[in-house]
Protein backbone atom coordinates (compact mmCIF):
# COMPACT_ATOMS: atom_id res chain seq x y z
CA UNK A 1 0.00 0.00 0.00
CA UNK A 2 1.20 3.48 -1.09
CA UNK A 3 2.23 5.98 1.76
CA UNK A 4 -0.19 8.42 1.16
CA UNK A 5 -3.37 6.27 2.20
CA UNK A 6 -1.45 4.21 4.84
CA UNK A 7 -0.58 7.89 6.50
CA UNK A 8 -4.46 8.87 5.46
CA UNK A 9 -5.70 5.19 7.22
CA UNK A 10 -4.02 5.98 10.45
CA UNK A 11 -4.95 9.95 11.05
CA UNK A 12 -8.59 8.71 10.59
CA UNK A 13 -8.02 6.15 13.44
CA UNK A 14 -7.06 9.55 15.59
CA UNK A 15 -10.94 11.56 13.82
CA UNK A 16 -14.31 11.14 15.62
CA UNK A 17 -17.02 10.95 12.85
CA UNK A 18 -17.87 14.50 14.37
CA UNK A 19 -14.74 16.05 12.98
CA UNK A 20 -14.05 16.84 9.13
CA UNK A 21 -10.91 16.04 8.02
CA UNK A 22 -9.43 18.69 5.48
CA UNK A 23 -6.67 17.29 3.65
CA UNK A 24 -4.09 19.96 2.98
CA UNK A 25 -2.82 19.37 -0.52
CA UNK A 26 -0.76 22.62 -1.56
CA UNK A 27 2.35 22.25 -3.23
CA UNK A 28 1.56 18.59 -3.78
CA UNK A 29 0.78 17.23 -7.07
CA UNK A 30 -2.22 16.13 -8.69
CA UNK A 31 -1.55 12.41 -8.88
CA UNK A 32 -0.84 12.68 -4.77
CA UNK A 33 -4.09 14.35 -4.58
CA UNK A 34 -6.10 11.62 -6.69
CA UNK A 35 -3.92 8.33 -4.29
CA UNK A 36 -5.81 10.33 -1.41
CA UNK A 37 -9.18 10.78 -3.57
CA UNK A 38 -9.11 7.13 -4.17
CA UNK A 39 -9.50 6.50 -0.86
CA UNK A 40 -12.32 8.57 -0.11
CA UNK A 41 -11.01 11.71 0.88
CA UNK A 42 -13.34 14.15 -0.61
CA UNK A 43 -12.43 17.83 1.01
CA UNK A 44 -9.01 19.26 0.08
CA UNK A 45 -7.48 22.26 1.08
CA UNK A 46 -5.34 24.82 -1.16
CA UNK A 47 -3.73 28.16 0.32
CA UNK A 48 -2.53 29.44 -3.26
CA UNK A 49 -5.47 30.75 -5.91
CA UNK A 50 -3.90 30.00 -8.75
CA UNK A 51 -2.61 26.85 -7.70
CA UNK A 52 -6.14 26.01 -6.36
CA UNK A 53 -7.73 26.95 -9.73
CA UNK A 54 -5.97 24.58 -11.77
CA UNK A 55 -6.07 21.73 -9.35
CA UNK A 56 -9.81 22.31 -9.55
CA UNK A 57 -9.82 22.20 -13.00
CA UNK A 58 -8.09 18.79 -13.54
CA UNK A 59 -9.49 17.17 -11.03
CA UNK A 60 -12.49 15.11 -9.98
CA UNK A 61 -16.11 17.87 -9.89
CA UNK A 62 -17.27 16.22 -6.46
CA UNK A 63 -14.00 17.29 -4.29
CA UNK A 64 -14.84 20.23 -2.16
CA UNK A 65 -12.61 22.69 -2.09
CA UNK A 66 -11.52 24.82 0.98
CA UNK A 67 -9.19 27.51 0.48
CA UNK A 68 -7.08 27.80 3.85
CA UNK A 69 -4.69 30.80 2.72
CA UNK A 70 -4.35 34.25 2.74
CA UNK A 71 -6.58 35.73 0.49
CA UNK A 72 -5.94 39.04 -1.57
CA UNK A 73 -9.27 40.66 -2.52
CA UNK A 74 -8.34 41.10 -6.52
CA UNK A 75 -8.20 36.75 -6.22
CA UNK A 76 -11.70 36.12 -4.92
CA UNK A 77 -13.41 35.96 -8.01
CA UNK A 78 -11.68 33.31 -9.24
CA UNK A 79 -12.32 31.39 -6.37
CA UNK A 80 -16.25 32.44 -6.08
CA UNK A 81 -17.59 30.32 -8.37
CA UNK A 82 -16.54 27.16 -6.65
CA UNK A 83 -14.80 27.41 -3.35
CA UNK A 84 -16.80 24.95 -0.80
CA UNK A 85 -15.44 27.35 2.22
CA UNK A 86 -12.97 29.97 2.63
CA UNK A 87 -11.35 29.40 5.90
CA UNK A 88 -9.15 32.71 6.61
CA UNK A 89 -11.69 35.58 6.09
CA UNK A 90 -9.49 38.65 8.53
CA UNK A 91 -11.36 41.32 7.78
CA UNK A 92 -14.37 43.15 7.29
CA UNK A 93 -13.64 44.51 4.20
CA UNK A 94 -12.27 41.12 2.78
CA UNK A 95 -15.80 39.89 3.70
CA UNK A 96 -17.69 42.72 2.31
CA UNK A 97 -15.20 41.67 -1.46
CA UNK A 98 -16.41 38.53 -1.07
CA UNK A 99 -20.04 39.37 -0.43
CA UNK A 100 -19.59 41.61 -3.37
CA UNK A 101 -18.06 39.04 -5.89
CA UNK A 102 -20.41 36.37 -4.92
CA UNK A 103 -23.24 38.32 -5.58
CA UNK A 104 -22.12 38.63 -9.36
CA UNK A 105 -21.76 34.95 -9.59
CA UNK A 106 -25.01 34.60 -7.46
CA UNK A 107 -23.87 32.31 -4.49
CA UNK A 108 -23.45 32.01 -1.38
CA UNK A 109 -20.01 31.46 -0.70
CA UNK A 110 -19.37 29.97 3.37
CA UNK A 111 -16.80 31.88 5.20
CA UNK A 112 -15.07 31.45 8.44
CA UNK A 113 -13.76 34.17 9.99
CA UNK A 114 -9.90 34.10 10.83
CA UNK A 115 -8.70 34.80 14.60
CA UNK A 116 -5.73 35.75 15.61
CA UNK A 117 -4.70 33.12 18.68
CA UNK A 118 -0.67 33.04 17.96
CA UNK A 119 1.94 34.96 19.85
CA UNK A 120 3.47 35.54 16.88
CA UNK A 121 3.06 38.54 15.21
CA UNK A 122 3.10 37.23 11.41
CA UNK A 123 -0.69 35.20 11.52
CA UNK A 124 -3.35 36.90 10.01
CA UNK A 125 -6.63 37.11 11.66
CA UNK A 126 -9.34 39.49 13.91
CA UNK A 127 -8.27 39.87 17.80
CA UNK A 128 -11.07 38.47 19.99
CA UNK A 129 -11.81 42.00 20.57
CA UNK A 130 -12.26 43.14 17.10
CA UNK A 131 -14.04 40.04 16.30
CA UNK A 132 -16.96 40.67 18.42
CA UNK A 133 -16.70 44.58 18.08
CA UNK A 134 -17.12 43.54 14.45
CA UNK A 135 -20.51 41.20 14.86
CA UNK A 136 -21.83 43.56 17.39
CA UNK A 137 -21.92 46.06 15.20
CA UNK A 138 -24.45 43.98 12.93
CA UNK A 139 -23.49 45.01 9.15
CA UNK A 140 -22.57 41.55 8.29
CA UNK A 141 -26.19 40.68 8.73
CA UNK A 142 -26.50 42.77 5.33
CA UNK A 143 -24.21 40.63 3.51
CA UNK A 144 -26.74 38.31 1.90
CA UNK A 145 -23.91 36.46 -0.35
CA UNK A 146 -21.54 35.27 2.76
CA UNK A 147 -22.79 32.23 5.18
CA UNK A 148 -20.76 32.85 8.53
CA UNK A 149 -20.16 29.27 9.17
CA UNK A 150 -17.84 29.71 12.18
CA UNK A 151 -14.31 30.52 13.37
CA UNK A 152 -10.54 29.41 12.36
CA UNK A 153 -7.25 29.74 13.94
CA UNK A 154 -3.55 28.89 13.63
CA UNK A 155 -1.83 28.11 17.48
CA UNK A 156 1.82 29.39 18.12
CA UNK A 157 3.97 27.59 16.40
CA UNK A 158 6.40 26.04 19.69
CA UNK A 159 6.46 22.63 21.02
CA UNK A 160 4.66 23.91 24.55
CA UNK A 161 1.71 21.83 24.36
CA UNK A 162 0.22 23.36 27.06
CA UNK A 163 0.27 27.09 24.95
CA UNK A 164 -1.23 25.54 22.28
CA UNK A 165 -3.73 23.60 24.59
CA UNK A 166 -4.64 27.07 25.99
CA UNK A 167 -4.97 29.10 22.85
CA UNK A 168 -7.25 26.28 21.31
CA UNK A 169 -9.27 26.31 24.13
CA UNK A 170 -9.62 30.40 23.76
CA UNK A 171 -11.04 30.21 20.36
CA UNK A 172 -13.48 27.82 21.73
CA UNK A 173 -14.54 30.02 24.08
CA UNK A 174 -14.32 33.04 21.55
CA UNK A 175 -16.59 30.39 19.25
CA UNK A 176 -19.13 29.61 21.88
CA UNK A 177 -19.60 33.19 23.08
CA UNK A 178 -20.21 34.61 19.37
CA UNK A 179 -22.54 31.39 18.84
CA UNK A 180 -24.88 32.05 21.65
CA UNK A 181 -24.46 35.98 21.12
CA UNK A 182 -25.09 36.11 17.05
CA UNK A 183 -25.85 33.20 16.13
CA UNK A 184 -28.07 30.96 18.78
CA UNK A 185 -30.71 30.42 15.95
CA UNK A 186 -27.84 29.82 12.95
CA UNK A 187 -27.57 26.42 12.84
CA UNK A 188 -24.79 26.73 9.92
CA UNK A 189 -22.50 28.91 12.44
CA UNK A 190 -21.24 25.49 13.65
CA UNK A 191 -17.74 25.00 12.77
CA UNK A 192 -14.58 25.69 14.33
CA UNK A 193 -11.49 25.18 12.04
CA UNK A 194 -8.08 24.54 14.21
CA UNK A 195 -5.47 21.89 14.01
CA UNK A 196 -2.56 20.86 12.04
CA UNK A 197 -0.10 17.80 11.61
CA UNK A 198 1.33 18.41 14.51
CA UNK A 199 -1.32 19.21 17.14
CA UNK A 200 -4.71 18.03 15.13
CA UNK A 201 -5.61 15.72 18.23
CA UNK A 202 -5.14 18.27 20.68
CA UNK A 203 -7.64 20.56 18.68
CA UNK A 204 -10.12 17.80 18.41
CA UNK A 205 -9.24 17.50 22.43
CA UNK A 206 -10.70 21.49 22.59
CA UNK A 207 -12.97 21.47 20.63
CA UNK A 208 -12.34 21.51 17.07
CA UNK A 209 -14.50 20.20 14.18
CA UNK A 210 -12.57 20.85 10.92
CA UNK A 211 -8.69 20.01 11.21
CA UNK A 212 -6.54 21.40 8.10
CA UNK A 213 -3.55 18.07 8.03
CA UNK A 214 -1.20 18.51 4.98
CA UNK A 215 2.45 16.88 5.82
CA UNK A 216 1.30 13.87 8.13
CA UNK A 217 -0.41 12.35 5.25
CA UNK A 218 1.47 13.50 1.87
CA UNK A 219 4.85 14.05 3.36
CA UNK A 220 6.98 16.88 4.43
CA UNK A 221 6.67 19.59 1.68
CA UNK A 222 9.81 21.28 0.07
CA UNK A 223 9.45 25.22 0.35
C1 LIG B 1 -0.20 24.45 5.32
C2 LIG B 1 -1.33 24.69 6.23
C3 LIG B 1 -1.88 23.66 7.01
C4 LIG B 1 -1.33 22.25 7.02
O1 LIG B 1 -0.14 22.22 7.75
P1 LIG B 1 0.59 20.84 8.11
O2 LIG B 1 1.44 21.19 9.27
O3 LIG B 1 1.36 20.46 6.90
O4 LIG B 1 -0.47 19.85 8.44
C5 LIG B 1 -2.98 23.95 7.79
N1 LIG B 1 -3.52 25.19 7.83
C6 LIG B 1 -3.01 26.21 7.11
C7 LIG B 1 -3.66 27.54 7.21
C8 LIG B 1 -1.91 26.01 6.30
O5 LIG B 1 -1.41 27.02 5.59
Amino acid sequence: MNTISTNILSIRTHIPPHVQLVCVSKFNPNESIIEAYETGERVFGESKVQELCGKQESLPKDIDWHFIGHLQTNKIKYLVPFVSLIHGVDSYKLLTEIDNQATKSGRRVNCLLQVHIAREETKFGFSAEELLEMLSLGEWKQLSHVQICGLMGMATYTENRDQIRAEFRGLKTLFDKAKSTYFASESLFCELSMGMSDDYQLAIQEGSTLVRVGSSIFGHRNY
